[in-house]
């Protein structure tokens, strides 16, 4: 749990050797964290994007950074909220956990998440906390090789939530 952090701030800033994008299907660019991502990664990231022929929901593709301070760049797609009934807390934890398999597999060590799924897509942000958070504790239990985790929010309320989820998680390890 030591491994995890939870900061606030604009994660195109974070020097990690990794963040993760919360984009969509087609993986060309967006709103939010994602068009803020290929803004300050520059042109070459939606060119290689392209190349990538989109995504699906809960799995992640790996680029380079270009002009970020990050090497990598680990796009996922979180699931629209839809109610709850549509399968969208699995698809949510599939997204932490393939995209942190992806980092294991490409030698990451610090990697730094946005709140995926819980803005432009409208999931409920306590209960997307608690299922990132659980989620990454249990995937860090299993792989020794990422050192850190840092959750980056970006509004306060975010924080918060992660947070509490942080300091569940801490009190009840699973
Ligand atoms: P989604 O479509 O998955 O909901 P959004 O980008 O709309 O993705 O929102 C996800 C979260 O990312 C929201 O909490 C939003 O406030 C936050 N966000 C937006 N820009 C940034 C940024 N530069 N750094 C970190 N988080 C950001």
């Amino acid at each position: 749990m030591e491994r995890i952090r939870v900061v606030l701030g604009d994660i195109t800033k974070i020097e990690a050797d990794a963040i993760v994008n919360a984009a969509n299907k087609t993986l060309l660019g967006g709103g939010g964290v994602d068009g803020a991502i290929h803004r300050a990664a520059g042109p070459e990231l939606l060119k290689e994007c392209i190349g990538l022929k989109g995504c699906e929901t809960g799995q992640a593709k790996i680029t380079k950074g270009y002009r970020l301070p990050a090497k990598y760049v680990i796009h996922t797609v979180g699931p629209v909220w839809r109610g709850g009934e549509h399968n969208e807390d699995m698809l949510l934890a599939s997204c932490y956990r393939n995209s942190l398999q992806l980092a294991v597999e490409n030698g990451i060590k610090t990697i730094a998440f946005p709140s995926i799924s819980t803005g432009a897509y409208r999931f409920p942000v306590e209960r997307a906390a608690k299922i990132a958070v659980s989620g990454i504790a249990g995937f860090l239990k299993e792989h020794s090789g990422i050192d850190t985790v840092i959750i980056v929010c970006f509004d306060k309320k975010t924080m918060e939530a992660y947070e509490k989820a942080l300091d569940e998680v801490k009190k009840n390890p699973a």
